[in-house]
């Protein structure tokens, strides 16, 4: 049985995979908590940062983002938001269906399209983009969402990744291949990408329980 605070993280998340706004009694009703019990553990995901809330929103709960960002995923037609490209990547392996992530190159724009299935990589466009991850202490402290994500994106190549480095001289990190970015972020959000896919089993048992007509 998870605790509170991952019962309401994992909702959240669920809720996000379909696009689907965030409410507070929605929310109490599918933990079975009082709204006080959920309004608790919002903060305290905020001060662990899981979540990040603004003027008692939730902005971002990690890998999501509530407001629309540059880095998009795209599952069975619903249109979700990352907070950058490794987050972005980290969204896939939480369904099993296909799923698209869009986005484009941090120096020149264009588009960059990758196609995955779970956490396999099946295609990108261009073929071979890389990632920047910075270091740890690479950024102003605070919360991820402001500091470290605006830096975390796709390139076209190694050139284009090299040309934007060269004017960001100040950002220490390293350039992923897109394969170990996508096995990084599976690792990352390991833990979030199970309870949302043991959560969805639930789900589903529940309603076969209900279409049998038996209880649980
Ligand atoms: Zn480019």
């Amino acid at each position: 049985m998870m605790n509170r605070d991952d019962r309401v993280r994992t909702a959240i998340l669920r809720h996000a995979l379909r696009a689907r706004p965030i409410n507070r009694e929605p929310l109490a009703a599918e933990t079975r908590l009082t709204p006080k019990d959920v309004e608790e553990a919002l903060g305290a995901l905020h001060e662990v940062g899981a979540i990040y809330l603004r003027d008692g929103a939730v902005v971002a709960a990690y890998p999501f983002s509530f407001v629309p960002t540059l880095h998009r995923v795209i599952i069975a037609g619903v249109t979700t938001y990352a907070n950058c490209a490794v987050d972005a990547l980290a969204v896939p392996p939480m369904v099993d269906e296909s799923a698209q992530v869009s986005s484009a190159c941090g120096h020149c724009g264009v588009p960059v399209t990758v196609a995955m299935r779970g956490g396999r990589v099946v295609e990108a466009q261009p073929a071979a983009p890389v990632i920047f991850h910075p270091d740890r202490d690479c950024c102003a402290p605070g919360p991820a969402v402001l500091t470290r994500c605006p830096h975390i994106q796709f390139f076209c190549d190694h050139d284009h990744a090299a040309r934007w480095r060269d004017t960001h001289r100040e950002l220490r990190g390293a350039l992923l291949e897109l394969a170990d970015a996508a096995a990084f972020a599976g690792r990352h959000f390991d833990a979030a990408i199970r309870a949302v896919r043991e959560a969805g089993d639930d789900h589903s048992r529940r309603s076969r329980a209900a279409d049998r007509g038996g209880g649980l």
